[in-house]
């Protein structure tokens, strides 16, 4: 089968892969569309870097478990596919079925992150393996091109959840990239607000506006605190820092109101420096957050499928498994680009798979 896989840096496309064959609890799912993440291309980047850190934080190298980054790395975790066929013993939803899955697998010690490998396909593939436990249908009627938002979403929905923001209460929305746009819809699901943003992309601002900010501002010609105030907005607002470069959060602290909670969002793996005092003089509350939890993705997918967040304007391209590598460079233009699918079918079995796999509103009812 054919897949795209991570060679030292860069996409590389095989067509020379052998199809994995399920084994007991778990499902082959022959891929409809994979979002490429802003994690991934991080990885394809800093994989060795982002591995050094996991191991000085546990001891062990959880997050690339017996990784071998000089071998190829299957990636691709923001996938939707049709059930092809079940291991042995193994009860899943019937052939056909659309499903998704958050990226994760059930061991004896529990659920463990699944995102990169190198024996297993990820989303950048023509198929992939499944645990039958985690499979979540997806809704009929919904385009498995707008189900692989639910797992980029749910980012932002567990961000929100975390920050235990109150409905009605404003909030402040440092960039607007996949994350920033993510904790924006779910803010705006959440009924917080004023939601005032900022981004140096003019694209990316308009996205911010589209997905539910009352303001996005270009930082260079107004600081979004300085917006802010401008809203005469109370209570204190919650700031979610979601751009991840190394002097952000030294200057959200320089800059947020007294007792702001900052909820950081965007992931910086360099060193950064921060000066304890702004925040000591303001009484400010730093909180990280990362992923989400499962039932969080399910009420993810519920939103798009119910049509309660529309994503549509989020995806920007669509590129084939030959064209991964070019997905990833392309991502590097905020001004084109926030969202590129990988799509492994032909366009017209995407559609097919639509408009025949599901069963008809009628015949449901
Ligand atoms: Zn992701």
């Amino acid at each position: 089968m054919r897949a795209s896989v991570l060679r030292k840096g860069s996409m590389v496309y095989r067509d020379d892969v052998p199809t994995p064959v399920p084994g007991e609890g778990q499902v082959l799912i022959r891929v409809l569309a994979c979002g490429v993440c802003g994690g991934d291309l991080h990885f394809a980047e800093h994989g060795a870097q982002l591995a050094e850190l996991a191991e000085k934080m546990t001891g062990a190298p959880t997050l690339t478990d017996g990784l071998d980054l000089d071998a190829d790395v299957f990636m691709g975790h923001e996938y939707v596919g049709e059930v092809v066929a079940a291991g042995p013993g193994t009860e899943a939803p019937e052939p056909g079925t659309v499903v998704t899955s958050m990226p994760a697998m059930i061991t004896a010690g529990g659920m463990r992150p699944r995102l990169y490998s190198n024996t297993s396909p990820g989303g950048y593939a023509d198929f992939m393996l499944l645990d039958a436990a985690l499979l979540l249908p997806v809704p009929d009627g919904l385009d498995p091109r707008l189900a692989t938002l639910a797992e980029p979403m749910a980012v932002g929905l567990h961000a929100v959840t975390m920050s235990s923001i109150e409905p009605g209460t404003g909030a402040i929305v440092i960039g607007c990239g996949p994350a920033g746009i993510a904790v924006i819809a779910a803010l705006k699901a959440h009924g917080a607000g004023p939601i005032i943003a900022s981004d140096l992309s003019p694209a990316r601002r308009g996205l911010g506006r589209m997905m539910g900010a009352d303001e996005v501002v270009d930082p260079r010609t107004e600081g979004v605190f300085d917006a802010w105030e401008r809203t005469g907005a109370h209570p204190t607002p919650v700031v979610f820092e979601a751009v991840g470069v190394p002097g952000m959060l030294d200057d959200v602290l320089r800059r947020a109101p007294f007792a702001a909670r900052v909820v950081v969002v965007g992931a910086s793996m360099e060193p950064d420096a921060i000066t304890p005092y702004y925040g000591i003089a303001k009484e400010i509350s730093f909180q990280f957050v990362q992923a989400y939890t499962p039932d969080e993705f399910a009420e993810s997918l519920r939103r798009i499928a119910d049509g309660e967040i529309d994503v549509e304007p989020m995806i920007t391209g669509e590129v084939g498994l030959e064209d991964v590598e070019s997905a990833f460079a392309d991502l590097g233009d905020p001004e084109r680009h926030c969202k590129i699918l990988v799509i492994p079918v032909a366009e017209h079995e995407l559609t097919a798979v639509r408009t025949t796999a599901y069963p008809s509103n009628e015949s449901r009812s």
